[in-house]
């Protein structure tokens, strides 16, 4: 196989980026244009990188809306850091924050909060296996809670919330890693949203923050310098070397997703995406999905076949046609199809046609 050729990344993370970007990134990679040095060699206090760090945040803003009173951070550290950061940042002395845990990834969060301050879990799926998202009337919020914690798509056990909980006032604060800018977003629905890049947005090591400006007041300077939103925000990213080459790739993704015609347009493709996907795995029953219907992610498409047996050689056929990465979590078990804004269509009809061939031999 050529070097160049590409097959189908189905990986949950990190994943599969637009080639658009990486062919820009890989023309402009010796040298940017008129910079004479590449984008890793330039002091991130350059007009060059401050520029390209100020012109993603724009992008950013028109992308997605982003009221004026939001702030965009570019951290490091992951949307792990943030199961910290936030809750040292927001969960103010003698306040509780409620988190609903709808998946591993959500409960990683409670329990770093925890260490922090009081956490009531407000709803819980884990006794349905997190195969759906609790209802409005399921959650048991705190009057007053310092904030309410919800992780938008749950990537392990492919299940999405359709609308934002009512939170009656408190800040809503979201861990959106794997399904941010899939589809027009209401930032000012949102006290805090974050979001590791390596899934739907750029490469890894650089984490989206966009953060509700009033509240930068409840960070106290006793806090690790590193670990608060205030210091970054004032410094807009630059208190010390950000991730320069992950803000580039992160910036050139932006604007290839303001390029296809912003969210709405990403959101139709994701659409008929899972839709082509879904329809196949609903279509005679011999794969069945994970996730009860109502709550289906469109980014991570999570299904099992019959037999344990057959789901391993499903692996193996597959990886051999060059559709990769499509083994689920350990914790799930089956299959997991992750279908991010930058996985091609004809990658899902693919899949969807060796599925029916697997099916026509093993059904
Ligand atoms: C992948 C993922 C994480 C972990 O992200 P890191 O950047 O590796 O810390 C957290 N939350 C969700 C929803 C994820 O999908």
């Amino acid at each position: 196989m050529p070097t160049t050729t590409r097959i189908y990344n189905f990986s949950a993370g990190p994943a599969v980026l637009p080639l658009p970007v990486l062919e820009e990134a890989q023309r402009d990679l010796v040298s940017l244009p008129g910079v004479g040095m590449s984008v890793m060699e330039i002091s991130h206090r350059s007009k060059t990188f401050e520029d390209l760090l100020n012109t993603a945040i724009a992008d950013i803003r028109a992308l997605a809306d982003v009221p004026a009173d939001y702030r965009i951070l570019m951290l490091q550290g992951g949307a792990t850091l943030q199961f910290s950061m936030v809750p040292m940042n927001l969960l103010t002395p003698g306040a509780t924050a409620d988190y609903i845990d709808t998946g591993s990834w959500a409960d990683k969060a409670a329990k770093e909060a925890k260490k922090v301050g009081t956490v009531n879990i407000a709803a819980t799926t884990k006794a349905d296996l997190y195969t759906r998202i609790p209802r409005q009337e399921e959650l048991r919020l705190t009057p007053g809670a310092a904030y309410v914690h919800i992780t938008t798509n749950n990537t392990i056990e492919g299940t999405a919330w359709k609308t934002p909980p009512e939170t009656g006032g408190a800040p809503l604060a979201a861990d959106t890693s794997s399904d941010m800018f899939s589809a027009p977003i209401d930032v000012s629905r949102f006290g805090v949203i974050y979001a590791g890049a390596q899934k739907n947005l750029g490469p890894s090591g650089v984490t989206l923050v966009i953060l509700r400006e009033d509240l930068l007041s409840r960070s106290v300077d006793s806090l690790p310098v590193m670990l608060n939103y205030r210091v970054h925000a004032e410094n807009n990213s630059l208190y010390n070397t950000p991730n320069t080459f992950g803000v580039y790739i992160l910036g050139l993704t932006v604007k290839w997703l303001r390029s296809l015609g912003g969210l709405p347009a990403i959101a139709r493709i994701n659409q008929r995406k899972a839709a082509k996907l879904y329809a196949e795995v609903d279509r005679t029953g011999f794969y069945r999905g994970t996730a009860q219907k109502e709550s289906r992610s469109l980014m991570n498409a999570t299904f099992r076949l019959p037999s344990e047996e057959l789901e391993k050689l499903f692996v193996k056929e597959s990886t051999a046609a060059g559709l990769d990465g499509l083994k689920g979590h350990r914790s799930v078990g089956g299959m997991r199809a992750s279908i991010y804004n930058a996985f091609p269509e004809e990658g899902v009809d693919a899949l969807v046609g060796f599925m029916r061939e697997f099916e026509r031999k093993h059904g």
